[in-house]
């Protein structure tokens, strides 16, 4: 008997909304697997030349956004066979441009009606209900947990239990109380969404990635939806979002410090528009504690709402410069006679506006750190380890 080829897309996904109920913050992957006949290995924003395998033999296919847009008030998260949410997705849409409400029946309708087609999709629906409270209404495998720094959580996909996991072993700084001051708990929500995407990133970077055998990845997402917020919140999470993240790996031995990744994100309503390096190309930080990364090296990927919309290309030559609000660096230590890797990273993240800069200048694009010796800071962290933590030789 000949198998059956199953060739169509799904999206097995780790997306999670964390803060549940105070102000949610999603957190998405970007990676769509098939079991067809993929000839090609994948480029995705994390890695390069991606051919990992997923649970059930999928392989990677592609990028693409798992947050899609149904109107200005209410957002599809989903997980499961593209088609399928495609479907679903199209069927609200329409309901609600002929002046239908998100409302417990109307779900309990298309919940319904997912499980009679046998549709093989979660979903979740965020909405802004008519008292301006938070809708949260979901369907499928839904993943709930409560994690300290990241408040509740519901996860759906394949991936999400293993999100929540790397949520639970990597902890970020305590939330202070709404209701003793708002914008503290509001900067510091912002701080642990950041500290929650980087944690995943190193996770998926990890050869032996978790997350990676469960077919997600590519690109960690993080998304403030705003407009769901009370205006309160809005204020402050606009006051030092929307310039976009910026991800730099670097590596130290005992003669230099190299940076081997530098990822630039910046996330707009219908895509996400990413810059990053050619894998094994390198840039030095300069003695005022800038990068210059050589535009040749530089690669523009755009992460669209569906895998055949997004994009990969060589640089973006009309790019002049960009910056990043936030700023996340990751640290390993390479030992030269044992050839070991120490590696953990650090999060460093600002809250008041722009933290980097980038200019383009004839063939390089001159990165600069607009705080303190954050490089020279973290160096000398790490240059304390003079034996090796793994072999103590
Ligand atoms: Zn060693």
């Amino acid at each position: 008997m000949t198998p059956i080829a199953l060739s169509y897309s799904q999206c097995m996904t780790a997306v999670a909304i964390l803060f549940v109920n105070t102000l949610p913050v999603i957190i998405t992957d970007s990676l769509i697997s098939s079991t067809g006949n993929i000839t090609n290995n994948l480029h995705t924003p994390l890695t390069e030349n991606e051919a990992r395998i997923g649970i059930d033999g999928y392989r990677p296919a592609g990028i693409a956004r798992k947050v899609w847009s149904i109107s200005e008030n209410v957002l599809f998260l989903y997980s499961g066979r593209v088609d399928h949410a495609e479907r679903v997705f199209e069927k609200i849409g329409r309901d609600l441009s002929y002046g239908k409400i998100y409302d417990d029946s109307y779900h309990n309708m298309i919940a319904e009606m997912v499980a009679q087609d046998r549709l093989e999709l979660s979903f979740i629906i965020l909405s802004k209900e008519p008292d301006d409270e938070i809708g949260y209404y979901y369907h499928g495998n839904v993943y709930k947990a409560s994690a300290d720094t990241y408040g509740d959580v519901i996860a759906i996909g394949s991936g999400a239990e293993e999100l929540v996991g790397c949520l639970h072993q990597r902890p970020s700084g305590a939330l202070p109380d709404p209701s003793v001051s708002l914008r503290r708990f509001t900067e510091q929500v912002v701080v642990n969404s950041v500290h929650a995407a980087a944690t995943l990133t190193i996770e998926y970077r990890n050869h032996a990635s978790r997350l990676a055998a469960a077919s997600t990845g590519a690109f960690f997402e993080v998304i403030f939806p705003t407009i769901f917020c009370p205006p309160e919140y809005k204020t402050i999470v606009d006051n030092f979002y929307g310039k976009g993240f910026a991800h730099v790996f670097m590596e130290l031995d005992d003669t230099q410090t190299r940076i081997v990744k530098f990822v630039y994100a910046r996330p707009e309503v219908n895509e996400n528009l990413v810059i990053t390096t050619r894998e094994g190309t390198y840039a030095s930080i300069s003695n005022d504690g800038g990068i210059n990364l050589s535009r040749p090296n530089l690669i523009t990927l755009i992460i669209k709402e569906k895998r055949n919309d997004s994009e990969i290309s060589e640089f973006d030559e009309s790019i002049k410069s960009f910056n990043a609000s936030h700023l996340i660096v990751y640290c390993r230590r390479l030992y030269r006679t044992c050839g070991h890797y120490y590696g953990t990273y650090s999060v460093y993240s600002s809250l008041n506006g722009s933290i980097l800069n980038a200019r383009s200048f004839d063939d390089v694009m001159r990165i600069k750190i607009l705080k303190d010796d954050i490089f020279s800071r973290i160096e000398s962290r790490f240059s304390e380890y003079k034996t090796c933590p793994i072999c103590l030789s």
